[in-house]
């Protein structure tokens, strides 16, 4: 794991669970596809960095 990984918690827009996803600030913002590891429902994260910080994530749920 690299140190420039950051483990967050998320609620599922499926299930409403709390989970922890981890985003990797290394490479600035990106937007990705993972799966709930609760209900196992895709989850569309969205996060932006500001100078190596997560500035902001946002979290849709995707079908
Ligand atoms: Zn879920």
């Amino acid at each position: 794991m690299s140190e420039l990984e950051e483990a967050r918690e998320i609620t599922c827009p499926h299930c409403w669970e709390r989970i922890t996803v981890f985003v990797d600030l290394s490479a600035g913002g990106q937007s990705y596809y993972e799966d709930c590891s609760v209900c196992c429902r895709p989850i569309a994260i969205a996060f932006e960095t500001a100078d190596g910080e997560l500035a902001s994530l946002s979290v849709e749920a995707a079908e």
